[in-house]
């Protein structure tokens, strides 16, 4: 049965117990993307649980990331460019990019589907099919706020992407056209032009020019989330489940089971997997094969500089993205692919802030960086994220990668459209 809730009133008398209870839907994992999920159900009139290990919303991958909400940006990773500078990274060119190296069957079977997603083709599919929910992903957000305003330090920012080689920024520019024939507002701009839009950019060493996206914006995912859940329990009613440890289920026919790693079970018809980087462990218990593996990245955040952007910068080469995020500056980078930990590793945060300061001197006040945080990206080796129904009860909105803050709302609308479908028994 769909609970028919109107926005405003409770579904049900009350708060349900945890045991005995039975959901329309049972949400796993209470980051960016379980959150946003929770909202398209509920608002669609279903009973919703959200559950989460931690003890509150957004503390995983959610938590300090880069804050770009990256609409026009949605380029894969996966290239013939990357292809050919894999040796190079493999011999650790850039200090910033990490392969572990040890044996992982995982890893390895992953690299091989990652590479074959380096072609022209399955780049440019990679990259429309990601625009596309991200274009959805803006419109969902901006909806969800007109309803429901809450802050967390969303604005529109516009975006600039820094390329200090021509070539690159030529071949950023093929893809930026091929990107407007399918909605997405960018521009070309020369490092002149640039500089008047954002006067920061004169400390840019050797700019050649810019990829402007003046759409894209930015928030706190963490504030997000908390603002997010507040407005799911105040408005509908949704269950939320914090420091609950899920250890397995049982797909039945007609509910599926979760049992707690502290005993407790929670009951579902459908069971939506938002697991971000420990989604392809969880689900290989169930028999579900997904090929989700961590990349972890980190941030950190100082007070703002002499001559802080206004607008976010990546620097393309370095792989750093600057963001002025509530009147500080969020700096975020590192890609260390098959790392599973999300311990700071000093020395490496020590390089990321240098490779800041090399990049832009006066964006931060590199004295006064906070202690960094690291958190793992769930890459698919397209760079698109699974949004699927791959049991009749079990649906999974997973591997967000590099955007998942960005196409948290989209992935949030089409997994409540599968739940819909299943409620009414469609195939
Ligand atoms: C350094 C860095 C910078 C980034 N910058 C950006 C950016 O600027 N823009 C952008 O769009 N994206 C960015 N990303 C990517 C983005 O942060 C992720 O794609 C996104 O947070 C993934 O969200 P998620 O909800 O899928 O996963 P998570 O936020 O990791 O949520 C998964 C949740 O599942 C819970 N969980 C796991 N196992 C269990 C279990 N067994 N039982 C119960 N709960 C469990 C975890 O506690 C966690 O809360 C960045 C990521 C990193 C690391």
């Amino acid at each position: 049965m769909i609970n028919s809730v109107k926005d405003g009133q409770n579904a049900r008398a009350g708060r349900p117990q945890l045991d005995g209870a039975m959901f329309d839907v049972v949400v796993l994992g209470a980051g960016v993307v379980g959150a946003a999920t929770a909202y398209a159900c509920a608002s669609r009139g279903l009973s919703v649980a959200l559950l989460d290990q931690r003890d509150g919303p957004a503390l995983g991958a959610s938590f300090a990331n880069g804050a770009q909400l990256s609409y026009a940006y949605t380029d894969a990773l996966g290239s013939l460019a990357i292809a050919k500078k894999l040796p190079a990274l493999l011999l650790g060119a850039d200090p910033l990019f990490k392969i572990n190296m040890g044996f992982d069957p995982e890893l390895a079977l992953w690299g091989l589907k990652f590479l074959a997603s380096c072609t022209d083709a399955q780049n440019r599919a990679g990259t429309l099919e990601t625009l596309a929910l991200a274009l959805e992903s803006r419109i969902a957000l901006h909806s969800l706020l007109q309803s429901y305003p809450f802050d967390f330090g969303h604005r529109v920012a516009g975006k600039m992407h820094l390329y200090a080689d021509p070539r690159a920024l030529g071949a950023a520019a093929k893809m930026v056209d091929i990107k407007r024939a399918h909605g997405a507002v960018q521009h070309v701009l020369s490092a002149q032009e640039a500089i008047s839009l954002e006067p920061a950019l004169e400390q840019s060493k050797g700019l050649a020019g810019v990829v402007y996206s003046p759409e894209d914006e930015i928030g706190d995912p963490h504030l997000f989330a908390i603002g997010l859940i507040e407005v799911l329990k105040r408005k509908f009613d949704v269950s939320t489940f914090f420091s609950m440890e899920i250890s397995g289920a049982k797909l039945g026919a007609d509910e599926v089971q979760l049992s707690g790693a502290g005993g407790q079970s929670i009951v579902g018809k459908t069971l939506i997997v938002a697991l971000g980087a420990d989604a392809g462990a969880f689900l290989a218990r169930l028999g579900v094969r997904a090929p989700i593996l961590p990349m972890k990245g980190y941030s950190f955040t100082a007070p703002l500089g002499g001559n802080a952007p206004a607008i976010s910068l990546t620097d393309t080469a370095r792989k750093i993205v600057f963001c002025q995020l509530s009147g500080r500056m969020r700096i975020a980078g590192v890609a260390q692919l098959g790392s599973r930990d999300t311990d700071v590793d000093q020395a490496l945060l020590a390089r990321l802030i240098e490779s800041a300061r090399s990049s832009l001197q006066d964006a931060a006040d590199y004295s006064q960086v906070d202690a960094g945080w690291a958190g793992l990206r769930p890459m698919t080796p397209s760079s698109t994220p699974i949004i699927a129904r791959l049991r009749r009860r079990l649906i999974v909105n997973i591997g967000h990668g590099m955007l998942g803050w960005t196409l948290a709302m989209g992935s949030a609308e089409r997994a409540a459209q599968l739940v819909m479908s299943n409620q009414t028994g469609e195939p």
